[in-house]
Parts: C-alpha cells; structure tokens; sequence
C-alpha cells in the first residue's frame, strides 16, 4: 500500500464525524461539510490508487451531491438517510478491513527489507493473472518478470481471499458471457479494495464495456489487444508517480473572500497562495509558481480581465489557465475574459466541490498538456530539450549545496542490426523496454530522458562515481537478460554507457561531452560494458 495507515484512517475518521454532526443537527451547512470532506476522501482513495475504496466514496459522493437542495430544505427522505447512513458505515468498515489485511504484510515486508542502494531501487509489485494458464500469458509472465513484476495465476475458483492485495488483478475474460464476467468482477472488486482490476480479451461493443466498467473494473482491453500494449497497461500502472499537490493563486481583494477560497483548496489537498492587489500579481506568479490563477473580476482600480492581459504579456505565464470568480451578469466583461483564454467562470457565492472539480480537472488539463510538451511519446521519459533543461538545474543545485551528481549516457549496440532483422516496431519495443528498465531501477530523485533515438541520459544527483557505476552496470546485466520472443525463438540486446561526474567535471555541457566520450571507449571497448570517465 502506499498509501500510510495512519493518514488513511485518520481521513475516513473525519468523514465518520462529518456524517454524525450532520446527523445530530441536519442542515445545509453541515450537509456542505460532509459532502466536501466525502469529495476531498474520494480524491485522497484515488490519488492514492485504492480504485475499490475509490469506487464506494464516489458512488456515495454522487448521492450526496444530488441531495443538496432537499438537505438545504431539510427533506432528505428518512429512507435515503437510512441509506447513506449505512454506507457511510459500510466505506469505513471495509477501510479498516483494507488497513488490517495490509498491515500485517507491509510489516512483514519491512522485517525482510535489504537497506542500501540495491533495496531502493528494485521495488516489487506482483500482480495476479486470474482464468486458464496459456501459452501467452506464460510469455507475459517471463516478459513482466524482467521488470521486477511477480505474476501469479489462479483459475477463476480459487481465488486466495485472505492474502495482500495485489497491485493488479488481470481477469481474462476470454469465451465468458457478459453477465457472468461481470459477477465475477463485483465479487472481486468487494474483495480487493486498493488492486486495478483489468478485463482482457473483452467484447468491444459499447455495451460491454459499461457493464465491466460498472461492475467495477478499472480497464478494459478488448479482444486482440496486442501482448505488447497488455504489457504496456501494467507497466505503466506499475510505475504511476504521485503528483506533487497542485497550487493557486489567488488573487481577490476581498480578504474574507479570499480567506474561504483558500480554506476550501487546503481541505482538497491544493496549496495556495493569495494576493489582495492586482500589481502583485506578476511577482506571486513568479515566487509562487502555480498551476492556476483564480481571478477576482472585480477589484479596485482593475478589473480581472485588465490583469490577465498584463499576465498574457508574459510568455511563461501565456498557457497557465485562469479561472475568473464573477458575480452573474456582465456578459460583455465574460465575453471579453473568454478572448483572453479564460477558461472558466464560477459565479459567486460558489459550491466548494463544484469549485475544487473545476480546479483539479483544469489543472489536470494544464499538466497533461506541460508533460506532452516535456516528455517523449514513445518513451514517457523526459525529450531532449526537457533533459538538457534538468541537467542544468542539477548542476546548480548541486553547485549550490557542494553537492556531487553523476552523468550517464546509454547507447543500444548495433540497433541498427535489430532494426533490420526484426523490424522497426520490435526496435520500437526495446527501446520501451529500456525507457521502462531505467525508470524502474532508478531512484525517485533520479532523472533520465531519451536523450535521441536509441539514447538515454541519466542524471543521479548525490551519486559519486563508484557508485553510478555500480548502479549502471547491474542496469546493464538485467537488461541483457532480457528476452524478446521473434517469432518462434527469442533474441537479447546489450547497451553501453559512459559516466561523468560533478565536480571532477564543472558544467552541464562539459558533463554530457565527458560521458559521451567515455560512451565511445565503451563501444571501443567492446560494448555491452559501463566505462567511467576520470
Ligand atoms: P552502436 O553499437 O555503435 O551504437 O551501433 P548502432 O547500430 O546502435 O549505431 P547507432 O547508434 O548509430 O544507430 C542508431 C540507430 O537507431 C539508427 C536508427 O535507424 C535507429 N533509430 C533511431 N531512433 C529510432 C526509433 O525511434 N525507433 C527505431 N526502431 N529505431 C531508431
Ligand atoms: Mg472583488
Ligand atoms: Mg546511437
Ligand atoms: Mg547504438
């Protein structure tokens, strides 16, 4: 799970307390109270990646939101009460179930831990393959066992009840009559409440898919989904980053205004910062740096729109989104606020849930679109412009604090050989299978682009040589061992690498000049080897 106990239980605690207040005195304000705490749960269960729990508090969160005009009238009928009453109970009740069953393994986890480097870097997900053994999910086992994927199987009648949760449960789906298939997957999503539950070999038809997906399943691929975007979809489950907590700004003159804004965002988990002037609005985005501006229309001396086109004069401020708070009315001035690539108006007094979904999904949008532009699309890692930039940053950071850092750059040997003998898609996929490799085995705090075609570069702050060496080069044993099925046989790929290291070499350039160079005496060397520059 990873996801703390403590915080999991002390967040369903709130809620438990949330439903009892608005229980013992019914009325819209404690209604609003609950519904946001419900809302903000349900963004905690997802983030977090606990999809079952997930799927309870959001059906519940729906229930609530349709209930708001009856509770501000105090007519929620007894029987709709009874029920949300139960399951409110019935959510908290599986999360402490969930925090027992998991307890007991991550203890058992931490007691057999290896410390050290090695430890770090290999973490472990096992992932279970429900229905018949076959032939392809024999290769699907070999091929997730690379990544340090553990897959099991269990025909679909001994599914073990009592054990960790797995990170994935695969369900093949293969032959199975819809209304059976979706039996199944609500008897396991009762079950598994923090495991992706994906559907293989699916029906494709619209119909299908929306009873799996409302039976509880997080994806569905449908039949003749190729083996290699099968192992994508777990792989990329497998390596899912948290996000850092998204921030605002605010700017809004008036103080009570801007104090229950910012209280609303703290409840969801968004940092905020506010200004109460329009002239400062320039240096909070430069300090503050957020992914959105929630914009005042109305303010002394300046309108909202007014200071969004001075923001728009700006060309690192020209994409982040803003979100204008109007009164209703004054269509001229939205008319106008819209031109200026506003993205949104929330018409005061407003919603706290409706304000904090409009928030996130704009800023979701607003990320999604800042990856796309750094990151490489065949590989998900950094793009060449985007590792340079990091680079950079690295060694000033490291400058700043008297720091080290260690360089790499990997270089697939003879990929143009494999290119010719097995195609240009297969190259495709081993240099997917790399990107995954070096993403799986480095640390969070590591760094690694494509740096071009079939090269990578990995930058490791607080590394010194002998180290990045060791790292590098059990990188490079594991991949070698790497088996990619060709028609009926299977054939392997090597890399090389040269490491640099700051402060023996002061620049960025300098540093990615020096690990070419030590790239070269890897290839002269003979490839298949790390060679460290000194
Ligand atoms: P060496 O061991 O010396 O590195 O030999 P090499 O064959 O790997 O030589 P080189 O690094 O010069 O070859 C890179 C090849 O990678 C050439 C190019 O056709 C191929 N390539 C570059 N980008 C891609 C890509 O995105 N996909 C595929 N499949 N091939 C690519
Ligand atoms: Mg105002
Ligand atoms: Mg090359
Ligand atoms: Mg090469």
């Amino acid at each position: 799970m990873s996801c703390p106990p403590a915080e999991l239980r002390k967040k369903s605690a709130e809620l438990q307390l949330k439903w009892n207040s608005y229980s013992a005195s019914p009325g819209i304000e404690s209604f609003v109270e609950f519904a946001v705490c419900l809302s903000s749960f349900s963004e905690f269960l997802n983030a977090k990646g606990l999809s079952g729990l997930h799927q309870l508090s959001h059906s519940l969160e729906q229930q609530a939101l349709s209930l708001f005009e009856e509770a501000d009238k105090k007519q929620i009928p007894q029987n709709v009460l009874d029920d949300l009453h139960s399951q409110v109970e019935g959510l908290s009740g599986r999360v402490n179930r969930f925090i027992d069953n998991n307890s007991r393994t991550v203890a058992h986890r931490r007691a057999h831990n290896e410390t050290g480097i090695t430890a770090e870097l290999t973490p472990t997900h096992t992932i279970w393959l429900v229905g018949q053994l076959s032939v392809h999910w024999r290769t699907l086992m070999t091929q997730l066992e690379y990544f340090s994927i553990r897959a099991e199987v269990f025909p679909w009648e001994s599914v073990p009840a009592e054990a960790e949760e797995p990170a994935i449960l695969l369900l093949d789906m293969q032959g199975m009559a819809m209304d059976e298939a979706c039996q199944h997957i609500q008897a396991l999503r009762s079950r598994f409440s923090a495991s992706k539950l994906i559907a293989q070999q699916m029906p494709a038809d619209f119909n299908s898919l929306k009873l799996a997906l409302a039976a509880g399943c997080d994806f569905c691929l449908v039949e003749a989904t190729p083996q290699t975007a099968i192992l994508a979809k777990i792989i990329e489950l497998c390596s899912q980053e948290e996000d850092t907590p998204y921030r605002v700004l605010v700017v809004e003159d008036s103080l009570t205004a801007s104090k229950s804004i910012q209280l609303t965002l703290k409840k969801n988990g968004i940092e905020s910062f506010a200004v109460t002037r329009p002239n400062e609005v320039l240096t909070g985005l430069r300090t503050f740096q957020p992914d959105l501006i929630l914009m005042d229309m109305y303010m002394p001396d300046c309108t909202g729109v007014e200071a969004t086109r001075v923001i728009r004069q700006h060309a690192e401020f020209l994409s982040t989104p803003v979100i204008y708070l109007s009164g209703d009315g004054d269509v001229a001035l939205q008319v106008d606020a819209l031109r200026l690539g506003g993205e949104h108006f929330l018409t005061k007094p407003f919603n706290p849930v409706f304000l904090n979904a409009v928030v996130k999904s704009k800023i979701e949008r607003y990320r999604a679109l800042r990856r796309s532009m750094q990151h490489d699309s065949l590989t998900g890692l950094l793009n060449h412009g985007a590792c340079k930039e990091k680079l950079a940053a690295a060694v000033s950071t490291a400058g700043t604090d008297a720091g080290r850092l260690a360089v790499a750059m990997i270089d697939i040997d003879h990929f143009k050989k494999i290119n010719d003998e097995y195609g240009h898609p297969m190259g495709d996929q081993v240099i997917r299978s790399l990107a995954w490799l070096l993403k799986q085995r480095l640390r969070k705090t590591d760094l690694v682009g494509r740096y071009g075609g079939e090269e990578f570069l990995v930058i490791l702050p607080d590394t010194d040589a002998e180290q990045a060496f060791e790292i590098l080069d059990r990188i490079r044993r594991d991949f070698s061992q790497i088996k990619y099925p060709f028609k009926d046989s299977w054939f392997d790929v090597t890399f090389s690498a040269g490491v640099s290291v700051f402060p023996s070499t002061a620049s960025a350039e300098m540093l990615i000049k020096d690990a070419d160079e030590a790239l070269y005496d890897a290839k002269h060397g003979g490839r298949n080897c790390v060679i460290t520059c000194n």
